[in-house]
């Protein structure tokens, strides 16, 4: 027998106004796994992160996150039971400083003298925030501020991590070094769920995928398997 999974989420449905994005979308993540959802632009990747960090409406189905049915909790106190996301664009507060960008990813914490070690760990694993943590965020360049984004997101302590498009923009040498990072984290305990459009990098790193087809989950497995299947291959290797 094995633990029920950190995430599971059952036929959820979500969508805008009049429209229906996602369809009957299932998944799992186990703990200690990185899960990865490839897909075509507007396929519904940041529609499903956004339903389950809370800032997009189920319709119907189930979001199941550490026993706790989160389509009941609003969103900052999802951000309190564990789960924490780094947005598409990254979302830098370009005005406030590194170091408050940070403060401001533990906005949900209560303890100030284990927010500052945890500021301390950030710096100790992504040094070039330390050498810049007076400067404005907005004057990091690209990969810094997907630096800082990831480490802001760590600073609630989450047990799940969900990245959205962390390579967008970047170049391949930088890209390379986030997904380092992601493993690292990985490594240490997080469970992480990225949505990727780079879908060669995404699946090189992940444990298991699911690719999502306008809104629905067309195909799941181990992600090695997924990177040799032809027909991956040819929809989203570029082969
Ligand atoms: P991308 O990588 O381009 O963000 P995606 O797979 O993340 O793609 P979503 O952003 O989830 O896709 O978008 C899915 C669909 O929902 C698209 O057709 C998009 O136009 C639509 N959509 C997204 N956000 C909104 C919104 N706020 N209002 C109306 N429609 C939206």
């Amino acid at each position: 027998s094995s633990a029920p999974p950190l995430l599971q989420v059952e036929n959820l449905e979500a969508g805008y106004g009049p429209i229906n994005v996602l369809h009957r979308l299932s998944l799992t993540v186990n703990a200690g796994e990185i899960v990865t959802i490839i897909g075509a632009n507007g396929a519904g990747k940041t529609t499903t992160l956004h339903c389950l960090s809370g800032i997009v409406k189920t319709r119907a189905g189930s979001v199941t996150f550490d026993g706790h049915d989160l389509t009941r909790v609003a969103a900052h106190n999802i951000v309190k039971l564990g789960l924490a996301q780094s947005p598409e664009g990254r979302k830098i507060f370009p005005r406030l400083t590194v170091r408050e960008n940070l403060e401001m990813g533990a906005f949900t914490r209560t303890d100030p003298d284990g927010v500052r070690a945890d500021i301390q760990k950030a710096y100790t694993m992504f040094p070039i925030l330390e050498k810049r943590q007076a400067q404005a965020g907005g004057l990091l360049s690209g990969g810094e501020q997907q630096m800082l984004a990831i480490a802001r997101a760590l600073m609630s302590r989450p047990k799940l991590l969900l990245l959205d498009e962390p390579s967008l923009g970047l170049a391949p040498q930088i890209v390379v070094q986030i997904f380092d990072i992601v493993k690292e984290l990985n490594k240490q305990g997080v469970s992480v769920l990225l949505v990727e459009q780079n879908a060669r990098m995404a699946l090189k790193v992940a444990h298991r995928g699911y690719v999502l087809e306008t809104g629905r989950i067309t195909c799941t497995d181990r992600a090695d398997v997924l990177l040799h299947d032809p027909r991956i291959r040819e929809a989203y290797l570029g082969e």
